[in-house]
């Protein structure tokens, strides 16, 4: 699950990042308004984090253009203009959620989490298909009811999928949400992840399986026993 983090103190994005991560959420760092509304129009991400004082603009006028285009992904504001009218303003241009600084982190990871777990919203703890089992706050798959061991990449990847079971989901947001913007991405990475997972499936006697939708992306489907 990847966060966009839109901060212009390298120090504050570098510690946001840090506590995402042990947090088990994936971020990007983007550290101006106008990188920040390529990458919204570019990629999917599953939350933002944004600062409103920018070096090239208002946090608050990419919100607002978010909103017009009804792009609905989850928005956590965080800044140093805590007074009421602040969050009042902030909330109504479309935020989900406010944060003022200095903050707590674990706070601020708490409310992430909440704002993932609304409904419509993609942070459901527990996934499942057939006799697969997906905790996703402690990422443990369970295969009838036996704990197995996937590496990170293919839990993210069995993730998004069960997510979206029964939908395609394409390569393109595969890709996103596996690599973000760090970019070395070979153009067959995902093939090769989830090559891998469908092996490891079939050898763990999962009931499930990952068809390919050529040209588009992966679906999963729950197979006959
Ligand atoms: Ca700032």
């Amino acid at each position: 699950m990847r966060v966009l983090v839109v901060e212009d103190s390298p120090e504050l994005a570098q510690l946001v990042k840090n506590g995402l991560k042990l947090a088990g959420f994936d971020s990007d760092h983007l550290a101006s308004a106008i990188a920040a509304r390529e990458a919204l129009r570019n990629s999917r991400y599953a939350a933002l984090i944004l600062d409103l004082g920018l070096p090239d603009g208002d946090g608050l006028s990419i919100l607002r253009e978010l909103r017009q285009r009804k792009d609905s992904v989850p928005v956590l504001i965080l800044t140093a203009r805590g007074s009421v009218n602040d969050r009042i303003h902030g909330l109504r241009v479309g935020a989900d959620d406010y944060l003022v600084k200095p903050f707590e982190f674990g706070e601020l990871v708490a409310r992430l989490e909440a704002l993932l777990r609304r409904p419509g919203q993609i942070l459901g703890r527990s996934l499942q298909l057939s006799n697969v089992t997906f905790d996703t706050e402690d990422r443990q798959v369970l295969i009838d009811d036996k704990l197995q061991l996937l590496s990170a990449r293919e839990l993210a990847i069995l993730e998004l999928l069960l997510r979206r079971k029964g939908n395609v989901v394409s390569k393109k947001h595969l890709e996103d949400q596996l690599f973000g913007l760090a970019g070395e991405v070979g153009s067959n990475a995902v093939e090769v992840y989830v090559h891998r997972l469908r092996k490891q499936l079939t050898n763990l006697g999962a009931q499930v399986k990952i068809n390919t939708v050529r040209g588009v992306g992966y679906m999963m489907s729950a197979s006959e026993g």
